[in-house]
C-alpha cells in the first residue's frame, strides 16, 4: 500500500472519508467515518472487515448494506421469548 500512499500524497486529499449510508428500513441516514486509505481498499475489493478491522460489527453493517443501529437491533437480535402455541 505504500505506493498508493505515495500516490495520494501528491493530492491534497482527506485522510478521513465519511460515508453516508440511509437505511433501506427506515430511511435514517447514518454516517461512518472511516480511513480514506481503507476506505479505497474497500472499494477495491479488500473484504469489509480487513478493509476496517476497528469499526464494530454494527458499523460495518451500516456501512455495507446501510442499515441504522435500531433497524439492526430490530433485525439481528434474537427474537423475544414468545410462548408456543399450539
Ligand atoms: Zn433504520
Amino acid at each position: 500500500m505504500g505506493r498508493m500512499k505515495e500516490m495520494l500524497a501528491e493530492y491534497d486529499f482527506d485522510p478521513m472519508t465519511v460515508i453516508e449510508a440511509k437505511c433501506p428500513l427506515c430511511g435514517h441516514e447514518s454516517t461512518v467515518e472511516v480511513e480514506t486509505l481503507a476506505y479505497l481498499r474497500w472499494q477495491n475489493g479488500t473484504y469489509l472487515q480487513d478493509a476496517f478491522p476497528t469499526l464494530s460489527p454494527a458499523e460495518r453493517e451500516t456501512v455495507k448494506l446501510g442499515f441504522c443501529l435500531p433497524c439492526q437491533d430490530a433485525l439481528f437480535s434474537p427474537p423475544e421469548d414468545e410462548p408456543e402455541e399450539d
